[in-house]
């Protein structure tokens, strides 16, 4: 009995509370630019397998972005918040601060459960996802997919129109978050930025590592595959490039839930996949705030506790938070989102 007072004594409040339910597997799988419409059309035709098996099984909803213009840093950003650029900070790709401290899920979940549960985020390329502290942009270099700024410590080729004018940021959104993030592999998919070509074999190969190093425990794993977004840029939306990377997307999508699926504990491992933004038909394009279609985005999952066909893209992170049963302080600021169900 006294070891056991003892054992109550060391436990944080928040474990306590939790009592002895296992604490929740999530993967947050992003494919970042998918087009509503373009891989509802491949699915249709049959050239999405491993999404509509996922769909089949559990649910579709239409995801709306609202608010913050429909890019990758401010999108994911609210999928790993709940809240809207006036709390993060994070209003587009060029203007961004360190998201404050405390309100990633990363930091919740940590402070929720800690040691019980594994948070990772994995991602494809640095520049939208990264955690640095103070550092330089250039805010009128363009790269080969057009975006009119660009990061100075990142190699690309760049054409600057006369001089370079830099921009010093105080830091990358992820910067406070960067302590409750467990395993943090960023720019796995730099080596091959300027083609696109084996990306998603990178970061998919980092996924299933990461699956096998921690197969106990809660689990928090957001990644995001780039290529959808990339091949947009470089050849326009619906392109056979373009098709091709949202088929590599479905394929790791695939195998990651074969791996879950010869574990033990799949029957609890949520799965949602989303994208944080479209992209406009047959463009390169989907910065334009006003881009009705950039602005659909869309959520498959084997949550059945989701009822809901339609949300904003800040429901997905307060859903997820509610089944990890962590709930916002009552000192922060609600969340945007409501829960799906
Ligand atoms: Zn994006
Ligand atoms: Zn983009």
């Amino acid at each position: 009995m006294g070891a056991s007072l003892l054992l109550l004594a060391v436990l944080p409040l928040a474990s306590w509370s939790a009592g002895d339910a296992p604490v929740p597997r999530v993967l947050l799988i992003g494919w970042d630019g998918a087009r509503r419409a373009r891989v509802q059309e491949l699915m249709s035709a049959g050239r999405l397998p491993n999404l509509s098996r996922l769909a089949a099984a559990g649910r579709w909803v239409d995801i709306q972005v609202t608010g913050d213009p429909p890019q990758t840093k401010p999108g994911w950003a609210r999928m790993l918040t709940g809240y809207d650029s006036q709390i993060t900070g994070v209003c587009k790709n060029q203007i961004y601060w360190p998201i404050p401290v405390g309100l990633t899920i990363f930091e919740r979940l940590k402070q929720r459960y800690g040691a019980r549960i594994t948070t990772a985020l994995l991602g494809a390329v640095q520049h939208n996802l990264g955690a640095r502290g103070p550092h330089r942009i250039c805010v009128n270099c363009v790269d080969q997919v057009q975006n009119h700024w660009w990061d100075e410590d990142l190699s690309r080729p760049v054409r600057p129109w006369g001089k370079k004018i830099l921009r010093l940021m105080e830091g990358e959104p992820y910067l406070n978050a960067r302590p409750a993030i467990d395993v943090y592999e960023v720019g796995i998919a730099t080596p091959v930025y300027q083609t696109g070509i084996g990306a998603a074999d990178l970061v998919g190969a980092r996924v299933l590592d990461c699956l096998d190093r921690h197969q106990e425990g809660g689990l928090f794993l957001f990644v995001q595959f780039f290529d959808p977004d990339t091949q947009g840029h470089l050849h326009s939306e619906g392109s056979p490039e373009y098709i091709r990377a949202l088929i590599e997307d479905d394929r790791w999508l695939g195998r990651i839930m074969s791996r879950l699926g010869s574990r033990t504990d799949a029957s609890r491992t949520l799965l949602y996949v989303a994208t944080d933004h479209g992209f406009e038909k047959d463009s390169p394009l989907h910065e334009d705030g006003n881009f009705q279609e950039s602005r659909r985005s869309w959520l498959v999952t084997n949550d059945l506790a989701v009822r809901r066909g339609q949300g904003d893209i800040c429901d997905i992170p307060t859903t997820i938070l509610k089944r990890f049963d962590v709930r916002a302080a009552r000192s922060d600021t609600p969340l945007k989102g409501q829960p799906l169900d």
